[in-house]
C-alpha cells in the first residue's frame, strides 16, 4: 500500500514524520513551493520519496498552457534538487489526471510529461480529506474501508491536521491486517485516472 501526501510541507508534516518514524513506514510526499526547506530535507533523509506536485498549486496558471505547466513543475523540481541534491521525476498532477478544471488537454499533458521522463501517479483510495470529511475518524474509515486487494495508492493531505491525526491508526490497521507500506518509485505499479479532456 502506498500512502501519499499532497500539498505540503506544512504545519503538521513534522508530526506526521514522527509517526512514520515510530512505525518505520516509508511514504511519498508530493510537495509544493510552500513550507520550510528543512521539512523536505527531513522527508528525504528519513527515506521517504520526495515527489513533485506543483510549485504554485494555482490551477488557472498551471493549466492555462503546457509552457506554464512545465515552468511550474521545473520550479518545484529545482527546489527539491537544491534541498536534497536529488532530481525527482515522480509527479502528481494537481487535481489528478482526471481533473476537469484544466484548459489544456490532460491526455496530451500526460503524454508530454512521459516523453520528458516523468512518471505520474494518481490514486485509487481517497481519504476524502479534500472535501468529503473533516474528521480523523472520517479519514480513517474512508481509507480502511476502501483498500484494494491489489495495490492501493492512498491520497491524503499533510496540510490538514485531522488527516495527519488519522495516520497512526491507519498504519496500525494496515500492519495488523498484513498490508505492507511502500514509497512510490519509478518501478511502482501504475495507478492512473482516465483523462476527461
Ligand atoms: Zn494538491
Amino acid at each position: 500500500r502506498d500512502l501519499t501526501f499532497d500539498d505540503g510541507p506544512g504545519a503538521y508534516t513534522n508530526q506526521l514524520l514522527d509517526i512514520l518514524k515510530k512505525y518505520n513506514v516509508k511514504v511519498t510526499f508530493f510537495v509544493t513551493g510552500k513550507g520550510d526547506d528543512s521539512i523536505i530535507k527531513r522527508e528525504y533523509d528519513e527515506g521517504h520519496t520526495v515527489a513533485l506536485h506543483t510549485n504554485t498549486h494555482n490551477y488557472s496558471y498551471i493549466y492555462a498552457s503546457q509552457d506554464n505547466y512545465f515552468e511550474d513543475l521545473y520550479t518545484i523540481r529545482n527546489r527539491v534538487k537544491r534541498i536534497t541534491g536529488m532530481e525527482s521525476n515522480i509527479i502528481r498532477f494537481p487535481g489528478g489526471t482526471s481533473n476537469t478544471v484544466s484548459k489544456i488537454s490532460m491526455r496530451e499533458l500526460a503524454k508530454e510529461v512521459t516523453n520528458r521522463g516523468f512518471y505520474y501517479f494518481d490514486w485509487n483510495v481517497s481519504s476524502g480529506d479534500a472535501g468529503g470529511t473533516t474528521t480523523a475518524d472520517g479519514v480513517y474509515n474512508n481509507v480502511v474501508n476502501n483498500l484494494k486487494s491489489g495495490v492501493s495508492v492512498v491520497l491524503q493531505h499533510d496540510i490538514k491536521k485531522f488527516s495527519v491525526d488519522a495516520v497512526e491508526r491507519i498504519i496500525q490497521y494496515g500492519l495488523e491486517n498484513g498490508y505492507t507500506f511502500k514509497a512510490l518509485d519509478e518501478t511502482s505499479p501504475v495507478v492512473h485516472h482516465g483523462a476527461n479532456k
